[in-house]
């Protein structure tokens, strides 16, 4: 089912939705866009060419959370349940709902299922907002993505002008619209060729086929020394990434909670064992570990890349390390030395 929703109608759609549903939406706070509750006086921000500085994995996932209180003196244990509110999370752009998708095959699959995810996913719908416009940092049509992919979707709009096209993509968000005009094939054909336009105007920063069997390839080569020489360990990349979701447990003792916070492969301490032994002792190995867990493992634990182009971690990182050039002279790396010999 596709509508159209007239651009001026949108803060009184929002309003609409904020009767049972907590509404968050992409909003300015100073220099970045966040996703923050919706109000009467909020001003949303919708025309970035890239998505929020901040992943919206946080929203399903914190960066830090209490998961268990329990009493020392007695050994008693309490559960901390969730009881999330329902929640509407509109302009998501489609590289972060694919994310949110990704990390349900870790949170929400399996025998070791995450009680804190389900709960929020099951009470989140994801209106997502296509990218007409991507930036220069953005690559999700290289990484089996698109500005107007809709996986993990509950609907998608397409920027028209003064108007945006509404695709419905599940039974649950099917009530959101009701009132809507339903969209003309004039109207439809002008968002496919939008679509279309976004996606031809962006430039393939590699060749996805037989990328993991190259990467397998070269992991004992030096490449990754190169590749990681000015990289300063600093985490941004992966603390931002929206697929990243390595985390720690602590045990906060003076208030007797066990805590989990987001870690970092990036760290030298996140793989150091009790014994001292670590394998992932210098850069090295930790940039290794990042690339190939986005490019080379998430097939193997999910059949699906683990990246999805967001561009985060080539905007933010403070040495401009961009994934793109080291996934390229990495997947190279093995052609250069056998044409070498
Ligand atoms: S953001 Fe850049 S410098 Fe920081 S850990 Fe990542 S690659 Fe290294
Ligand atoms: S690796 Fe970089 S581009 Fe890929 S999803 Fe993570 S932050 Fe985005």
């Amino acid at each position: 089912m596709k509508y159209i929703l007239p651009k001026h109608e949108l803060n009184s759609l929002l309003e609409r939705w904020s009767v049972g549903h907590a509404v968050l939406a992409p909003q300015k706070v100073g220099a970045y866009t966040e996703f923050l509750p919706f109000g009467a006086q909020s001003e949303l921000c919708l025309e970035e060419p890239h998505n929020t500085r901040f992943p919206p994995k946080a929203l399903f996932f914190p960066q830090s959370e209490a998961i268990l209180k329990y009493k020392r003196n007695t050994g008693q244990l309490e559960n901390i349940e969730v009881e999330p509110e329902k929640r509407i999370i509109f302009g998501i752009r489609p590289c972060d709902a694919k994310a949110v998708a990704l990390l349900d095959t870790v949170f929400a699959e399996g025998e070791n299922q995450d009680p804190f995810w389900l709960a929020r996913r099951a009470e989140t719908l994801l209106i997502g907002l296509g990218c007409h416009e991507p930036c220069a940092t953005c690559f999700c049509t290289s990484a089996d993505s698109g500005p107007f992919n809709t996986e993990g979707l509950d609907a998608l709009l397409t920027d028209l002008g003064s108007e945006y096209m509404v695709e419905l993509l599940s039974e649950r968000a099917a009530g959101l619209f009701d009132g809507l005009a339903h969209a003309s094939p004039a109207q439809q054909k002008s968002a496919q060729t939008a679509q279309t336009a976004a996606e031809h105007a962006m430039p393939k920063a590699f060749e996805l086929e037989g990328l993991k069997e190259k990467l397998d390839r070269v992991f004992d080569e030096e490449i990754w020394t190169q590749l990681a020489q000015s990289c300063l360990g600093c985490g941004v990349c992966t603390f931002l990434c929206p697929t990243c979701f390595c985390f720690d447990l602590v045990d906060e003792t003076q208030r007797d909670t066990r805590v989990r916070n987001w870690d970092t492969c990036m760290y030298r301490v996140y793989s150091l064992e009790a014994s001292a032994h670590n394998p992932r002792p210098t850069r090295k190995e930790r940039t290794r570990q990042r690339l190939m867990h986005k490019y080379s493992y998430w097939w193997d634990h999910a059949g699906k890349l683990g990246c999805t182009g967001c561009g985060r971690c080539v905007r933010y990182c403070p040495v401009g390390l961009d994934i793109r050039a080291m996934i390229r002279k990495a997947g190279a790396y093995e052609s250069e030395v056998l044409h070498a010999n």
